[in-house]
C-alpha cells in the first residue's frame, strides 16, 4: 500500500482507489493456495479440483479510444469467466493501472465462492481495464467503457455472464455499458448488468449494500463534494502503515487486495480485521493472524452484500417489479445472516478459520453442481 493512498477509504465500489496494487505474490496463486487448503479439508476429488483450479474462459480485449486531443489510445482489457456451474458468471469491472489478467482470474475465482456462499445461482466472473481513470475525462471514461463493451459484447448476456461495479466503476458507467449493450442487441436488457442507477432498472439499497450497516452517511457527502476523504472534518491524515497497525478494534480493509502481507501481518494490533476489499490478506499473513488469535472474517462473507443486492436487482429486472428498500435490506439481512451462520457451524465442524471455512462451504457447492453436471 502506498504511503499516499487515502486511509479512510470506506467503500470500495466506485471510489476513485489510489491504493496501489504493486502486489508481491500472484493473486491467481494465493486464490490457488486457498482453494487447495479447503479441498483438502473436504478430501475434495482430484477432478474436481482440477477443474476448479483454472477459469472455464478467458477473454482479452483491445480498446481504441479517441481521446480529447484527437489521438488514438488502445487500452487492454480483460473479462475472465471462472465457473458457471451454479448459474451464470456474475462480478463487476474494475478500472486500475496495475490491473493483470492474474488479478482478474483471481477476482473471478473469488466471486464464485462468494455467489456460493450468499447461495445465490450464479457463478463467478470479473472483467478489468488497464487504465487510470483519474486521468481521463468525462468524455473519454464514457468512450471507454462503451469500447470496452463492445469489446465484449458476445460474451456477456442476462443468462451467461452478468458485469457490475468493482474498484472505480460506478453506477454512471454501468448506464453508459447498458446503453451500448442495448444498441448492440437492438432490444431492452437491464438484466445485462447490475449496479445500474435507478432510472434505468438499479435496485433500491444497491449502493450502501457492499459496506451494510456502516454509518458514513457525512464522510459520504465530504468525499462526493471534494472527491476525496482527505480533510473531512475532525480527521487527522495517517499513513496507510499508521491505519494497518492503528490500536483498534476492528480493521477493515477496505480498497484492494494484497494489503495485509506477512511483512506487516504481525503488527495488526485490531481483534477483528472485516474485509470490504476482495483478497486483502494473503495466506501466509492469515497465518500469522490466526496464530494471534485475530478473527479475520473473509471478503467472500463480509462484502457479499454488493453481489447478493445484485441478484436482487436481476431478479426485478427479470420480472419488471421492483422492490422498496426495505423490502431489498429485509432480503439481504437473511441471506448474509444464514451465510454467516453456516460459516460459524462449519468453523465448529472442521475446526478451521473463518476463510477456509466459507471456502469449504463454497467448494462443496460448486463441486456438487460439477458433479451432477456430470463435469466428472
Ligand atoms: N464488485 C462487487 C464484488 O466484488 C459486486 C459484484 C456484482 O455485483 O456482480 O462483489
Amino acid at each position: 500500500m502506498s504511503g499516499k493512498a487515502d486511509p479512510l477509504e470506506v467503500a470500495k465500489e466506485g471510489k476513485p482507489s489510489q491504493v496501489t496494487n504493486e502486489v508481491e505474490e500472484d493473486p491467481f496463486e494465493i486464490a490457488l493456495k486457498q482453494l487447495r487448503k479447503a479441498a483438502k479439508v473436504l478430501n475434495l476429488d482430484e477432478q474436481a479440483l482440477e477443474i476448479l483450479s483454472s477459469p472455464q474462459k478467458i477473454l482479452q480485449v483491445s480498446i481504441p479510444v479517441k481521446m480529447d486531443d484527437g489521438k488514438v489510445k488502445v487500452f487492454t482489457g480483460f473479462r475472465v469467466r471462472h465457473n458457471i456451474a451454479r448459474g451464470p458468471a456474475k462480478g463487476g469491472i474494475r478500472f486500475h493501472p496495475q490491473e493483470t489478467l492474474s488479478t482478474v482470474k483471481a477476482l473471478s475465482t473469488w466471486m464464485t465462492w462468494k455467489c456460493a456462499i450468499a447461495d445465490i445461482p450464479y457463478g463467478g466472473a470479473k472483467g478489468g481495464v488497464i487504465c487510470d481513470p483519474s486521468t481521463l475525462s468525462q468524455g473519454e471514461l464514457e468512450r471507454l467503457s462503451r469500447g470496452y463493451i463492445r469489446a465484449i459484447a458476445d460474451f456477456i448476456g442476462p443468462d451467461v455472464d452478468v458485469p457490475a461495479p468493482d474498484v472505480n466503476t460506478n453506477p454512471q458507467i454501468m448506464a453508459w455499458m447498458l446503453d451500448e449493450y442495448e444498441n448492440i442487441v437492438r432490444h431492452n436488457a437491464p438484466n445485462v448488468i447490475t449496479g445500474k442507477p435507478l432510472e434505468v432498472g438499479g435496485s433500491l439499497g444497491r449502493f450502501d449494500s457492499t459496506g451494510n450497516g456502516f454509518k458514513y452517511e457525512d464522510l459520504l457527502a465530504w468525499s462526493k463534494k471534494i472527491g476525496s476523504v482527505v480533510g473531512f472534518p475532525g480527521s487527522k491524515p495517517i499513513t496507510n502503515e499508521e491505519l494497518l497497525e492503528s490500536d483498534v478494534d476492528v480493521l477493515i480493509p477496505a480498497a484492494i487486495e494484497e494489503q495485509i502481507t506477512a511483512k506487516n501481518a504481525d503488527k495488526i494490533k485490531a481483534k477483528i480485521i472485516l474485509e470490504l476489499a476482495n483478497g486483502p490478506t494473503t495466506p501466509e499473513a492469515d497465518e500469522i493472524l490466526y496464530k494471534k488469535g485475530k478473527l479475520v472474517l473473509p471478503d467472500v462473507l463480509s462484502n457479499s452484500g454488493g453481489v447478493i443486492v445484485s441478484y436482487f436487482e436481476w431478479v426485478q429486472n427479470n420480472y419488471g417489479e421492483y422492490w422498496s428498500t426495505e423490502e431489498v435490506y429485509n432480503k439481504l439481512d437473511a441471506k448474509i445472516t444464514k451465510a454467516a451462520r453456516q460459516v460459524l457451524e462449519t468453523m465448529d465442524t472442521y475446526h478451521v478459520d473463518p476463510r477456509t471455512a466459507a471456502y469449504v462451504i463454497a467448494v462443496k457447492k460448486v463441486a456438487d453442481a460439477m458433479k451432477v453436471r456430470g463435469w466428472y
